[in-house]
């Protein structure tokens, strides 16, 4: 199955001379959604991942299926003021202004080795955000992934772990 048969690019979302690669399609279609989780599941699990992160919002419905897949806990990566307890987050730049990504403190135990998924790679900003954090948090992370990757930003070249996508567009 060629997943992008399930992808379809919406132009000027959410901003004029942006074309957003929407994903709904495809989670619209149970045995595509259920290709892509089988997909990842052979991709990720080589690294031995303990824990499966992901980050809000698309990243949960690719990193929860995921971990149920996997037989894995699964921990969010959340926007500020989100998550109830005691939270660490970490700012980090966008191409006008700063973001905020935040997670629970006792989400995951020191050395445990967390993938981190989200739905698409763009610049690599908010992946490697998401990467930075948990590593605060003590973990260790052996690699991150998503289902689509626009290769044409380079966001790979930000991450210093490898990284895994299904489907490439550049
Ligand atoms: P980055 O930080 O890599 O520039 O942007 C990636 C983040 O923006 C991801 O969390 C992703 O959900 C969202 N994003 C950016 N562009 C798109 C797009 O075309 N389609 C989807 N589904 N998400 C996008």
């Amino acid at each position: 199955m060629d997943l992008k048969d399930h992808i379809r690019g919406i132009p000027d979302f959410p901003k004029p001379g942006i074309l957003f690669y929407d994903i709904s399609t495809l989670l619209r279609h149970a045995s595509a959604w259920r290709t892509a989780m089988a997909r990842l599941a052979e991709t990720i699990a080589p690294h031995k991942p303990d824990v499966l992160a992901g980050i809000e919002s698309r990243g949960f419905l690719v990193a929860a299926p995921l971990a149920l897949e996997l037989g894995l806990g699964f921990v969010m990566l959340r926007k500020p003021r989100k998550l109830p307890g005691l939270t660490i987050g970490l700012n980090y730049a966008l191409e006008y202004g700063t973001d905020r990504i935040e997670m629970q403190a006792d989400a995951v135990q020191k050395g445990q080795r967390v993938v981190v998924l989200d739905d698409l790679l763009a610049t690599g900003g908010t992946m490697s955000a998401g990467i930075s954090l948990l590593r605060q948090a003590g973990a260790v992370v052996p690699c991150a992934a998503c289902l689509i990757e626009l290769t044409f930003l380079k966001g790979r070249d930000r991450l210093d772990v490898p990284f895994e996508a299904l489907v490439a567009y550049d």
